[in-house]
């Protein structure tokens, strides 16, 4: 039995990973893009909510694959060695009208089951996180809150998708599902047909378009877009929990926190686009001062405007039914839509895996493999070695020596590994950027102004194409245009 995988972001490579448990099976992953976890999956907040902020009476099963998903979070972080912090988060009040909507997430993390959550009374409050601005007089604590990095995730999950032979399909655009007898019976890609007795629709901001091509058009996804800042790890005050303004009817509210690379983060806005918005990733002046009206609220005072390193933009995809569309369809049989994932998507994707996993199982014997790969490991940093395991790795790989990234404490070896992972998983093109999220090279204060070049020339040493012919993400752009002596002499002539 072969089964597709449209969209290697979180939910699709969640779902593959569920999957690869299984001997009858052979799955496949499709993506548009050069690499895994580029769509939405790579700007967020990175949060594994809590769920005290799911209503079970309006969204019943996304409350219960949150609540779930955040669970198995604890184990996939250490299974795939995934960066996470888990310090607890706490929505903060400032007037009565906002203790108000605390009391109602407490109220809902009674109903939830979720552990621990608690009110906090200002005293309680400053001293649980002395970063807060003291003009709050209230907060709601919820322990159990965690923050990974969602791209490592997606990464990581992929390498261990591979371990257990599930093939990847990088880079190719699915134009096409083939329906016939009223089953699907495969996918035309921009390069290839495949053949697959099952389909999974997991596309992120383009799954009603890939739906209308099985010949199901009862929802529509429009983005919802979410701005933010990004502070170099140098940055104060950075304060310990994850903390956020009350949530509105649209989003969680305004979030300040650390991040697993120990950057600040403060973000996102929430602003809905039209359908025909889903590149819409500009930030705007409106929308960053709306984050740092916000974040002045939460803490008494921002770190200096020369310390943010970065500001961007994710889209939401959110469903034009209000709730996540996840259904195997009778007709055509074996098409599965799993759409309309906006947040608490990430947090939810481990569930998401299992129960659509549940629901093949209904139609299909699945047979367990004996030999599942349950762990995977990521690449080894020298940074984050003591004095004694750097040298002997040293020793061992000189080129563990060679600081490329001088923001970050990247090593050549490091890149090196990168690339060959990147390989293992069926990347055809070589990217920066996939070196950038795997190493986070040109991730620091300089933004690659130093290392990008570095980087480049490994890329180009390793792979055997010119340096100006790498791309930063694929397709037309490239990071240079030719020899700059050359260029020069043409000027000349
Ligand atoms: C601003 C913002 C903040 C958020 N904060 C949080 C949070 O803190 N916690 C949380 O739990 N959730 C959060 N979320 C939600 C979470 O990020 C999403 O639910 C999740 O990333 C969705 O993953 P996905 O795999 O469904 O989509 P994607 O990551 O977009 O994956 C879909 C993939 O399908 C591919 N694709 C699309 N069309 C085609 C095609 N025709 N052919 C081949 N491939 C195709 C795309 O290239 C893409 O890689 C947030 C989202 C945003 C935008």
């Amino acid at each position: 039995m072969r089964v597709g995988i449209i969209g290697a972001g979180i939910v699709g490579l969640s779902i593959a990973r569920w999957l690869s448990r299984y001997e009858n099976i052979e799955v496949h992953v499709i993506d548009k893009n050069p690499d895994v976890g580029w769509g939405v999956t790579k700007a967020n907040t990175s949060i594994i909510h809590p769920c005290h902020e799911e209503d079970p009476d309006k969204h019943p099963l996304r409350m219960r694959l949150c609540l779930e998903g955040h669970d198995l979070w604890y184990e996939w972080v250490r299974e795939l060695d995934i960066p996470s912090r888990w310090p607890g988060e706490i929505i903060v009040a400032f007037n009565d009208e906002e203790i108000h909507v605390l009391k109602h997430y407490l109220s809902l993390a009674v109903r939830n089951k979720v552990p621990g959550v608690k009110l906090l009374d200002k005293e309680e409050l400053l001293s649980i996180e002395p970063k807060i601005n003291p003009s709050a007089i209230m907060g709601l604590y919820a322990p159990s809150a965690g923050s990974i990095d969602p791209i490592q995730a997606a990464i990581a999950i992929a390498e261990n998708c591979a371990d257990n032979n599930v093939y990847f399909h990088l880079g190719e655009k699915v134009i096409d599902v083939i329906i016939r007898d009223r089953r699907v019976v495969g996918v035309v890609t921009s390069e290839k047909v495949y053949d697959f007795d099952i389909v999974i629709n997991a596309a992120g901001l383009y799954a009603d378009e890939i739906s209308r091509m099985a010949g199901i058009n009862d929802y529509y996804i429009f983005p919802r877009r979410g701005q933010y800042i990004l502070y170099d790890s140098t940055a104060e005050p950075k304060p310990e929990k994850i903390i956020h303004t009350t949530p509105t009817p649209k989003t969680k509210g305004v979030y300040v926190l650390k991040t697993t690379d120990d950057t600040l983060l403060i973000g996102p806005t929430a602003e809905d686009l039209s359908p025909d918005k889903k590149n819409e990733l500009r930030t705007t002046r409106e929308g960053i001062n709306y984050l740092l009206r916000n974040a002045e609220k939460l803490l008494p005072r921002l770190p200096p405007r020369n310390l943010v390193i970065k500001t961007f933009a994710g889209l939401r995809p959110e469903p034009s039914t209000g709730s996540f569309i996840i259904r195997f369809h009778e007709d055509p049989w074996g098409f599965i839509d799993v759409a309309g994932i906006r947040s608490p998507g990430l947090t939810a994707a481990p569930a998401i895996g299992k129960y659509v996993v549940e629901l093949i199982h209904k139609h299909i014997d699945l047979k367990p493999k004996n030999k599942w790969k349950r762990y995977r490991k990521g690449i080894v940093r020298i940074k984050d070695l003591g004095v004694e395991d750097r040298n002997k790795l040293i020793t061992k790989n000189p080129s563990y020596g060679r600081i490329i990234c001088q923001c970050r404490g990247v090593s050549e070896a490091e890149i090196i590994e990168a690339i060959n992972r990147m390989k293992k998983i069926g990347v055809k093109e070589i990217t920066l950027d996939g070196i950038k999220f795997r190493t986070h090279t040109m991730y620091g204060r300089c933004q690659g102004s130093f290392c990008r070049v570095l980087v480049s020339l490994i890329i180009s040493r390793y792979v055997g194409i010119k340096p100006w012919e790498i791309t930063f993400r694929g397709g037309n752009s490239f990071y240079g245009i030719g020899e700059v002596k050359s260029l020069f002499k043409e000027v000349i002539r």
